[in-house]
């Protein structure tokens, strides 16, 4: 466990820091003893249900309508408040917390669906995001199946995001995964789309249904970045695959999306992740 936890730390402080050997002993330390708070704060977290879902509406440009949620992961610390997933994910992945965190991601996106659905609200998918630990758990299709069947969430009102990188790695283990997953019907997406390393080999290979273009795109709509978001949203519609743009955050965005024929929209200008019950304000 030590070793493991001596890992972690290393990790976050060569991220921090880029070179570890430089580091003085005491900020070392420092970093590790913060790295073992954090991670028994996790695990109280998860014992105590201080984990909540927040979703955000995702728009189809064609007709307006809200056709789908990213359900979002917050924790809510009992004298932080609020935590943005980017803070407590990486630690989280690194000791292994993530596998059960994420199962409770995911029963919790499917149940608060399915319930969204039993009161007469129009059916809408809903997105999940699996870090790489998640994605390659041995069992993770059974557990899928589980939960939809748990729930009683049909499979297609459930999608999964995935990154680049975590799809383009191991091909013939991700490519049977992928497989078993579609025939279940789940749906499943390419998050970050444009930041990793994809080849358009795997792209046309991979059983996908949509990607999702990187907020990073957006944020500068200099000539080379339109270039790429429309190359993006030709490309997938060549594949057959639903292209999202996140991160929109203008008119002048949201315009240009939509005169590139980009399917969805989600983004702060439509709107920000929402807790369950002001989501269904929204809704309504
Ligand atoms: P992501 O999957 O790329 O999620 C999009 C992030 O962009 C979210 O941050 C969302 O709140 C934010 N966002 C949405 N629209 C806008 C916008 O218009 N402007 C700006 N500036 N930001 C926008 P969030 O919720 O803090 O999540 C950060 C990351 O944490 C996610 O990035 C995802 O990688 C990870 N994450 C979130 N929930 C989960 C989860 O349940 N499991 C796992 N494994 N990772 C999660
Ligand atoms: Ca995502
Ligand atoms: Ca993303
Ligand atoms: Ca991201």
């Amino acid at each position: 466990d030590l070793i493991k936890h001596a890992d972690s730390a290393m990790y976050v402080i060569k991220g921090k820091h880029r070179n570890y050997y430089n580091l003085f002993e005491s900020s070392i330390s420092e970093n590790f003893k913060i790295m073992l708070t954090m991670e028994a704060e996790l695990r109280k977290a998860l014992r105590e249900n201080h984990f909540e879902l927040h979703y955000q509406p995702q728009k189809d440009l064609a007709n307006g309508r809200v056709v789908g949620l990213e359900a979002l992961l917050r924790w809510k610390h009992p004298e932080k408040g609020y935590i943005s997933p980017a803070e407590f994910i990486p630690l989280a992945e690194k000791t292994g917390l993530i596998i059960e965190i994420g199962d409770w991601v995911l029963l919790e996106a499917c149940r608060q669906n399915k319930e969204w659905q039993e009161r007469g609200l129009k059916p809408l998918t809903v997105s999940v995001n699996l870090s790489a630990r998640q994605f390659y758990q041995p069992n993770l299709v059974e557990k899928i199946k589980n939960v939809l069947q748990k729930t009683g969430l049909q499979a297609r009102f459930l999608e999964l995001e995935i990154t680049e990188s975590m799809a383009m790695s191991n091909e013939e283990e991700i490519l049977k995964t992928l497989y078993e997953l579609r025939s279940l019907g789940v749906l499943v997406s390419i998050d970050d789309f444009g930041t990793g390393y994809s080849s358009f080999k795997y792209l046309s290979v991979f059983p996908v249904t949509k990607l999702k273009i990187d907020k990073m795109f957006l944020d500068d709509m200099q000539k080379e970045n339109r270039a790429i978001v429309k190359s993006i949203i030709h490309m997938s519609h060549s594949l057959n695959l639903k292209v999202i743009a996140e991160g929109v955050e203008t008119d002048e965005q949201l315009a240009f999306l939509t005169r590139e024929q980009c399917d969805e929209m989600q983004g702060f200008l439509f709107s920000k992740p929402l807790p369950a019950d002001r989501l269904l304000k929204f809704l309504v």
